[in-house]
């Protein structure tokens, strides 16, 4: 099925300048960068995106560290998208995810962890429009 999830080149990744080498890995793995841009997200901003881990523990730490410079966030296109690119991602926790994996090859632990990618069609969909106008997306 063709679909589009969102992408998040996270702060630790861009002060790193591992854009390029993320991007390409998207390329390679047959998905399509359909729309894309740079961002400092503001601490409130993050705290609306990522509002489903309020209860969380790390929630706080999350949302300083999404705010802490500038993000990459796009949407990428292909069959499966979501799936596929939760599995070039790796598992959340840096270091458990294999070499090969973006997390494995350029996270640090299980908040730094270099990318963010949507879970399902329907965080999909929010997130997407939480970032992006229709008009925005090729
Ligand atoms: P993402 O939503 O960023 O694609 P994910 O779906 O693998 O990652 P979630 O459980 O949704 O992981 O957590 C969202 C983000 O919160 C993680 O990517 C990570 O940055 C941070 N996080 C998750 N678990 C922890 C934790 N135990 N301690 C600190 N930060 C965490
Ligand atoms: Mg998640």
């Amino acid at each position: 099925m063709l679909e589009r999830t969102l992408s998040i080149i996270k702060p630790d990744a861009v002060q790193k300048r591992v854009i390029g080498e993320i991007l390409r890995r998207f390329e390679a793995a047959g998905l399509r960068i359909a729309a894309a841009k740079m961002l400092r997200l503001s601490p409130d901003t993050a705290a609306r995106f990522y509002a489903v881990h309020r209860e969380r523990p790390f929630y706080q730490d999350l949302v300083r560290f999404m705010s802490s410079g500038p993000v990459l966030v796009a949407v990428l296109e292909g069959e499966n998208a979501i799936a596929r690119n939760r599995e070039i991602m790796g598992p959340t926790d840096s270091t458990k995810a294999p070499k090969g994996t973006i997390r494995g090859d350029f996270g640090t632990d299980v908040e730094k962890n270099a990318v963010h990618g949507s879970d399902g069609p329907d965080t999909a969909k929010w997130e997407i429009a939480f970032f992006f106008s229709e008009s925005e997306i090729c």
